[in-house]
């Protein structure tokens, strides 16, 4: 399973936004706080500008960034949008938001998505009580998760309240916070999805 290596900090400063690729470090000290500029050696001093062509590549690149995807798979998830009925952009989203380690990180079973894939590809989820640890597995409306029961003792799965400072669980999920489970009530809609992406850019990029 092919994933980026390098510094996430570093994805953050080059789309311009906070993509809390590092849990709660993110809430204390974060880089991007720091030194929002893009990198690289000149970029303090010349920001760069963008073509049309610029803008729809950068907004695709914070997308794969967003959900941790490799250009590939984000390209085949793309072509599964396509074929959908509805409006592909935001087909494709939906998709993302579908795979298992966003859901879990979702569920706030992890600080972030890293290590909720890290979670789920050490085989600790068990969906419709069947071990999965394939992290871009699409949950289904009606998809029960929860933590198997060899690792309930794990550390990471036993830290109440150090998740106030974040967002809320979406509403097409139910989590069990007591009994670390949770359920998909429906697949995600669009209004769903918080974050700041122009799909339609990506359209685009990918129609030329
Ligand atoms: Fe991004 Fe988190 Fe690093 Fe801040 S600390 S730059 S939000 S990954």
């Amino acid at each position: 399973m092919a994933r980026y290596r390098g510094p996430v900090c570093r994805l953050c400063r080059r789309e311009g936004l906070k993509l809390f690729l590092k849990g709660e470090k993110c809430f204390t000290s974060c880089v991007f706080e720091k030194r929002g500029f893009p990198p690289g050696q000149r970029s303090r001093f010349a920001r760069p500008k963008y073509s049309d062509y610029g803008i729809q590549l950068r907004e695709k690149q914070k997308v794969k960034s967003i959900y941790g995807v490799l250009e590939r798979q984000f390209r085949n998830y793309f072509y599964m949008a396509e074929r959908q009925k509805g409006i592909t952009g935001e087909n494709l989203l939906i998709l993302l938001e579908r795979r298992l380690d966003n859901v879990v990180h979702r569920m706030k079973f992890a600080d972030s998505l890293p290590q909720a894939r890290q979670l789920v590809t050490h085989g600790h989820f068990l969906v419709n009580k069947k071990k999965v640890n394939i992290p871009s597995y699409l949950v289904k409306a009606g998809d029960t998760i929860e933590v198997r029961e060899k690792s309930r003792n794990l550390a990471i799965f036993n830290r109440e309240g150090k998740k106030s400072n974040q967002e809320a669980i979406p509403a097409w999920l139910e989590v069990d916070r007591e009994n670390l489970k949770g359920k998909v009530l429906s697949l995600p809609r669009r209004e769903y999805i918080t974050i700041p992406i122009q799909e339609q850019l990506i359209v685009e990029l990918y129609s030329k």
